[in-house]
């Protein structure tokens, strides 16, 4: 597989965990897809100051970047993209690749338009072709993929959790840890984060939307009751998403919302309850490995795409494959 010769840079993101901060599996899998590109070293940004060293040595990273951000929070994408930016000028880089979050996908956008160079979000593939990078996505509500060539500046790569392998380097590195000075523009400062509360998977005990590689989902079926769809997710250790209508319902938070207006993921499993699978509702889900359907009416469209489809009311179905699951985790 041809690859690049030039290093590249990865903005890593971490969790906050008991022991302190734990890169995403997210971004451990874009580690992995950067190292696949280049015969160069991988570099990493962390917008925490004190980043999973041992992580990053085992995704096989040369060098730690370290933006100085005076004192702001690097919640804004504003002040995000000014310490990446900082931080693109620390060698000649071949692109950029970071996770294809809400955030990431902002912070993007405003470094393309800060450098002027192209870039690509939600990418599901990412290749070396005639000494650059070309890019796949899908489009038009996932009924086409495009390939993309990004030909200005330092591409910046935007790639969907869950479409890459999480690898571990053949060799683990010693990463230096250098500083970077930022020049922050006055966007950066025209929003101060007050107060912020965790988004549902970082305080719940259950995995992040973004990394779980189990998802069960509550759609209007549901009529509210979520206590069922979060009863299979902790027997499946998934995390737990929602339609719009469930969010717009007020009945979950938005930020768990999954589809076009929401976010996208790639588990290896995906149980829809009560879902119809709505396009703007499959887009942000149907590249997930393993679809499951729950859903009372025998021609919703969810079934065109779920590899197991169970017709029926989820209130009857999901109480006995608990037991089912029960039954199994207990060994009897
Ligand atoms: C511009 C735009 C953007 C949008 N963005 C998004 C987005 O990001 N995410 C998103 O999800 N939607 C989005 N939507 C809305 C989307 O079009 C659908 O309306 C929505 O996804 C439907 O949600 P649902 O499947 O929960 O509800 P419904 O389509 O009403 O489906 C509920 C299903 O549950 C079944 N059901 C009912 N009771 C039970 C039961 N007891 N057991 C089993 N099955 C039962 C019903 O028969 C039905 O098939 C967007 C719409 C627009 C116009």
């Amino acid at each position: 597989m041809p690859r690049l010769d030039q290093p590249l840079l990865v903005l890593v993101t971490h969790v906050q965990a008991p022991a302190g901060y734990e890169l995403t599996p997210a971004s451990a899998q874009v580690l992995a897809l950067a190292r696949s590109l280049t015969s160069g070293p991988v570099d990493a940004v962390s917008l925490v100051d004190a980043p999973d060293a041992q992580a990053l040595a085992a995704h096989g990273v040369r060098t730690i970047l370290l933006p100085g951000l005076g004192g702001r929070s690097a919640r804004p994408s504003a002040v995000a993209a000014d310490a990446v930016l900082a931080c693109l000028g620390a060698d000649d880089y071949g692109a950029l690749l970071l996770v294809s979050t809400y955030r990431g996908r902002e912070i993007a956008s405003r470094l393309a338009a800060l450098t002027e160079a192209g870039a690509v979000v939600d990418a599901a593939g990412v290749e070396v072709v005639d000494s650059g990078l070309r890019v796949s996505k899908t489009a038009l509500a996932g009924s086409w993929t495009t390939s993309l060539s990004i030909t200005r500046g330092t591409p910046i790569i935007a790639v969907r959790s869950g479409a890459f392998e999480d690898e571990p380097a053949p060799a683990a590195t010693a990463p230096s840890v250098v500083p970077v000075d930022v020049a922050f523009s006055p966007e950066a400062d025209a929003i101060q984060v007050v107060s912020s509360v965790g988004a549902a998977g970082s305080g719940d005990g259950r995995p992040a939307l973004a990394d779980a590689s189990t998802v069960v989902v509550g759609g209007r079926g549901t009529d509210g009751d979520f206590g069922i769809v979060e009863e299979l997710a902790d027997a499946l250790s998934g995390a737990v998403g929602a339609t719009r209508v469930a969010s717009d319902e007020g009945w979950v938070p938005r930020s768990i919302q999954i589809g076009q207006t929401g976010l996208s993921v790639s588990p290896n499993l995906y149980v829809g309850l009560g879902v119809s699978g709505a396009i703007h509702h499959t887009v942000g889900m149907q590249s997930s490995a393993h679809i499951v359907a729950v859903c009372d009416d025998p021609d919703a469209p969810i079934f065109e795409i779920a590899d197991f489809g169970v017709v029926g009311d989820l209130f009857d179905v999901v109480p006995q494959a608990l037991e089912e699951i029960r039954r199994i985790r207990s060994g009897q």
